[in-house]
């Protein structure tokens, strides 16, 4: 397997993929390791990942190089990621004993009975990754899921392979036992081999249609599927907005991690009143986007991670432009060598549009006006999607009103893009099933078992 930099194009390393065989051999090892895990004290294992959490700091700057290299983020928001790494596994290590632990639901004297319920791990769990925040995505699932007790089978995404072996690797060093943490190498095939081992539970992290595989190859099989997919977010700007101030929020929300994030903002609408004036501020902002080597302290702009995305980006181009909407920005892809594709502002865009249908995951954006709240909800909600969405608005109660009947995971009021490790994560429709971070999120990761308890 080929590791080239999309920056460059240049191979950066070499690596043997898993084949179904090797697959299997790994199976089979984190099936043998993780009874013991599962008696081990959920303190020992809490030490391990609060040990996971200072190799992290102790080699922050090589990760987030290598973070770069591999997936072309600007260097600051790999360091960024890290830094957010921490506080998420601040979350998990304060939370965990607590959701956790034994509950005693019932007591009755009387009858002489007690109710219980425990958290037993679910045994061996595939963790099938994303390439566009490996430390989020992954965390999100392996830390929860190893302090609750379980073996994971851990297969970062072809595209961010190298940071998955730098997490296996600062994890075993940390004392999470080999044959329970499992680092998987490859690509789809790989994963779908992994998915046919006789794992009692798969957390996925990726797109729409790999997601719909993963739930069919498990289907039969009776065991936990957890899908977090992607996402077509809109954010609602209303008219009584500081409008520099948040055309500038929003804009970092669509191109930050150059638009590769599952909750980037990929939809704008803007109240009519204002249009006009957000338009010019946004425009300004993407403007003034820095471009350019991912490794350049100054880029905001990274490249695009896999090469098919940019004909993705071009055939959207091509489409808004077809159907009459304006182009603002951008447009194009950059020609020389790596992945790189223009930040691009298109308004006088509709619902006809595959820009503002279909998922992006890069550098583009449709804005469209809207003539009041009523037709901003309905165009939010005029999706297969449903992870994120946001409105700007001074009046908390409008921002409820306009919330509330909104189907996404999240909603943000003045913010956008952002991800606490205290909230749950999920999404509804095609953004996926189950959920991630919060208690919850913990709690995922084991089956509740019931103990009805009479005494003799
Ligand atoms: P992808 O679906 O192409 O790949 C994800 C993973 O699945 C990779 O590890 C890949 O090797 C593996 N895979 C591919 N085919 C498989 C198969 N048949 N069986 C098993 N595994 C298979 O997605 P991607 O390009 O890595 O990630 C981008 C997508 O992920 C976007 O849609 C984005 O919105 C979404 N995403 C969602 C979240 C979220 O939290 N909801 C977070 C990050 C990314």
């Amino acid at each position: 397997m080929k590791i080239t930099n999309p920056a460059t194009g240049a191979v950066i390393a070499n690596l043997a993929a898993d084949n179904s065989a090797a697959v299997r051999r790994k199976y089979e090892v984190a099936r043998a390791g993780q009874a013991r895990w599962a008696r081990t004290p959920i303190r020992k294992r809490l030490e391990a990942i609060a040990k996971f959490r200072e190799r992290i700091v102790a080699m922050h700057e090589t990760l987030a190089r290598t973070l770069t290299q591999e997936v072309g983020k600007p260097i600051r928001q790999s360091r960024n990621e890290l830094n957010g790494l921490l506080g998420r596994i601040d979350f998990f290590l304060a939370e965990s004993a607590r959701a956790l632990r034994e509950e005693k639901v019932f007591a009755d004297a009387k009858q002489n009975l007690e109710e219980r319920i425990t958290h037993e791990p679910l045994g061996v769990i595939a963790n099938i990754s994303a390439w566009n925040y490996p430390y989020f995505v992954g965390s999100n699932v392996f830390v929860p899921a190893l302090v609750a007790g379980n073996a994971v089978l851990y297969k970062p995404s072809e595209f961010a392979t190298l940071t998955g072996l730098h997490i296996a690797e600062m994890l075993h060093e940390a004392g999470i036992p080999r044959d329970v943490f499992v680092p998987v190498v490859g690509d789809g095939a790989t994963g779908a081999a992994l998915t046919r081992q006789p794992i009692d539970g798969v957390f996925f992290t990726g797109s729409y249609a790999t997601g719909a595989k993963i739930a069919a190859a498990a289907g039969r099989r009776m065991i936990k599927v957890q899908l977090e997919l992607g996402g077509k977010d809109p954010v609602y700007v209303c008219e009584d907005v500081d409008v520099k101030a948040v055309a500038a929020a929003v804009a970092d929300g669509a191109f930050y991690n150059t638009g590769q994030s599952c909750c980037s903002v990929e939809r704008i609408y803007v109240h009519e009143s204002i249009h006009d004036a957000f338009v010019d501020a946004f425009v300004a902002e993407v403007k003034g986007f820095r471009m350019g080597d991912p490794m350049d302290e100054a880029t905001y702009i990274g490249a695009i991670t896999r090469r098919p995305q940019l004909d993705v980006l071009k055939r959207q181009v091509a489409d808004a432009k077809k159907k009459g909407a304006k182009l603002n920005a951008g447009g194009n892809i950059v020609r020389g060598k790596g992945n790189w594709f223009e930040p691009t502002v298109f308004t006088e865009v509709d619902h006809s549009m595959a820009l503002m249908r279909d998922e992006s995951f890069g550098p583009i954006i449709g804005i469209q006006a809207v003539a009041d709240d009523a037709a901003a909800i309905d165009l939010m909600n005029d999706t297969e999607y449903g992870l994120t969405a946001g409105v700007y608005t001074h009046d908390p109660k409008r921002a409820r009103r306009i919330l509330a009947p909104v189907r996404a995971g999240s909603v943000y009021w003045n913010c956008c893009d952002r991800v606490s490790p205290r909230l749950p994560w999920s999404g509804v429709g095609h953004s996926g099933i189950g959920l991630t971070l919060s208690t919850y999120g913990i709690q995922t990761f084991t089956r509740p078992k019931a103990w009805h308890l009479r005494g003799a």
